[in-house]
């Protein structure tokens, strides 16, 4: 049986050189000034890893007798199976230039979703052909009283690890499509409730730990294909009942439950490298997914539990009738000319327009005029992680004027005026106010304690992601400049200069 004990010594340093080159790339993509260089270095982790792993193991593919995943020490290259590899690398690279080329930044979280349903789907079809084929991967224990001589008995502990990887990757595969298909409009955001559905749930998952324990006692195929099967149900019936609002935070806990998969299919295949890497992703995601909670005042278990958004909220249609000032833009550029802050607030509806550019030209003037110009940044803003500061740093919005929530929140007090351009539930005063609110208890931008808040947004009917009336309209302080952004943005800046 092959194992971490058989593997050479520049393996094994090669194998932590690569994950030192991931944690540093974890450590560059915590701010945007860094995460260019933090992005190369994950590049190069994995170019050391796959290299490594494709010189250690395809050459040994062809000899008589020998397992695939056992360290060779002869090189014998068998150039089929390297040109088989070669062209299934060419082809994925290919889709994946072409994909990261064409995909708008507002279509981000789908293709991350995406990209987490390919992960677990990887590790569904490795832990399948482990199961058909163990002796190939050096999981079998020859100490058998089986009579049967064709009787290849998988060894106890890879059977664990290989029923919980199917099973992470199953849950990831199916929950990622799921995530894909709402974040994409296929498939209506809203929560689908079925009846009992929590009793089903904790039925499944029970059902897969208990077949999970029992494979270690019977590995008939029965046993390994139900846990596959429940497993892509259970990982569909969690994913249907989370609502819009949350799906940031089931974005990173695929991207978490990935890395669990690819971490246990390490186990089964002997590799260090994708141990680390599948921790790596596991306990990142998890952390992510956690300080996403808090931005959202929500609990883990409540988003899981799903049903977010179910509520009724008052639709927009109820409230369009109801009186607000609005503005143009020469009306907006006055304002901003006489103030001496400005904190712009930048939310999805920025992304859509591609106004970034213009919002830079915008404080540019503005800066020239003697005015003091933020930009506030909510942790959910958009419709992925970091997706506002991806977008300003595109602009080159310098990042000493960027600041968070928790650090510009008790500023809005002072400032003359909140430019709100493209966002709407990261400013919904509801959130504190509104027990009945489906995002009661997010934390929000404080703009309304502005002396005015200037709201862009294309219409008064359109509401934001959760779908729920701004109060915030209709107040006022608040004057409405109905357009697309990037063109009242555009005409602001006419009229500034
Ligand atoms: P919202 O989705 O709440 O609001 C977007 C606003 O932009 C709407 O008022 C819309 O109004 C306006 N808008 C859209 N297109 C344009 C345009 N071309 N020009 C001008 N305005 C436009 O965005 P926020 O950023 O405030 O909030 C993000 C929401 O998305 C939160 O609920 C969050 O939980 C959720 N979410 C966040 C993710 C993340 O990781 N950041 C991932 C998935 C969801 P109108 O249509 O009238 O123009």
């Amino acid at each position: 049986m092959s194992g971490v004990h058989d593997t050479p010594a520049w393996v094994m340093l090669a194998y932590l050189v690569a994950g030192i080159c991931f944690i540093l790339a974890l450590r560059g993509l915590s701010s945007p000034a860094t995460s260019q260089r933090g992005n190369r270095l994950g590049m190069i982790g994995m170019a050391i890893a796959v290299v490594t792993t494709l010189v250690t193991h395809v050459p040994s593919a062809i000899q008589p007798g020998g397992h695939p995943l056992q360290y060779s020490p002869v090189f014998a290259p068998d150039w089929t199976t390297i040109a088989l590899i070669l062209a299934a690398i060419g082809i994925g690279a290919v889709i994946g230039i072409i994909g990261a080329r064409r995909i708008q930044m507002t279509a981000m979280p789908q293709l991350v979703a995406a990209f987490h349903s390919l992960v677990g789907l990887a590790a569904v079809l490795v832990g399948a052909a482990a199961f058909l084929n163990p002796e190939a991967f050096g999981i079998v224990t020859r100490i058998t009283p089986i009579a049967e001589p064709s009787f290849l008995m998988i060894n106890p502990v890879s059977r664990i690890e290989l029923g919980l990887g199917v099973a992470i990757g199953a849950i990831t595969f199916s929950g990622s499509v799921i995530a894909f298909l709402k974040l994409n409009g296929n498939m209506g955001g809203a929560p689908i409730l079925l009846p009992g559905r929590h009793v089903i749930n904790l039925g499944t998952l029970v059902a897969i730990l208990g077949l999970v324990a029992y494979f270690t006692q019977d590995q008939a195929p029965w046993v390994f294909w139900t846990i596959l099967a429940l497993s892509f149900a259970i990982g569909f019936l969690l994913i249907i009942p989370i609502g819009g609002a949350d799906m940031p935070v089931v974005v990173s806990m695929l991207n978490s439950y990935s890395g669990w998969a690819a971490a246990a299919m390490g186990f089964t295949l002997h590799n260090s490298a994708m141990i680390i890497t599948g921790a790596l992703v596991g306990s990142s995601g998890a952390i992510l997914s956690y300080i996403m909670c808090r931005a959202m005042n929500r609990s883990f278990i409540s988003v899981i539990a799903g049903g977010f958004g179910a509520v009724a909220s008052s639709g927009s249609g109820e409230v369009i009738d109801r009186p607000y000032k609005r503005g143009s833009a020469e009306d907006a550029a006055f304002l901003m000319k006489q103030s001496d802050q400005v904190i712009i607030v930048p939310g999805y509806g920025m992304a859509v327009a591609q106004a970034q550019h213009v919002l830079r030209e915008m404080a540019d003037l503005l800066k020239k005029e003697g005015v003091r110009v933020k930009y506030a940044i909510h942790p959910v803003a958009g419709r992925m992680p970091g997706h506002m500061n991806v977008l300003l740093a595109e602009a080159n919005v310098p990042y000493d004027e960027v600041f968070e929530l928790e650090d510009i929140n008790s500023e809005f007090a002072q400032t003359d005026v909140a430019f709100v351009i493209g966002a709407n539930d990261v400013t919904n005063p509801a959130a504190k106010t509104d027990k009945t609110s489906p995002i009661y208890g997010m934390p929000v931008l404080d703009v309304e304690k502005a002396r005015t808040v200037l709201f862009i947004k294309r219409s008064m009917g359109g509401a934001g992601y959760a779908g729920v009336d701004n109060e915030l309209f209709y107040r006022d302080n608040t004057m409405m400049l109905l357009a697309d952004a990037k063109k009242m943005v555009e005409e602001i800046v006419k009229a500034l200069a």
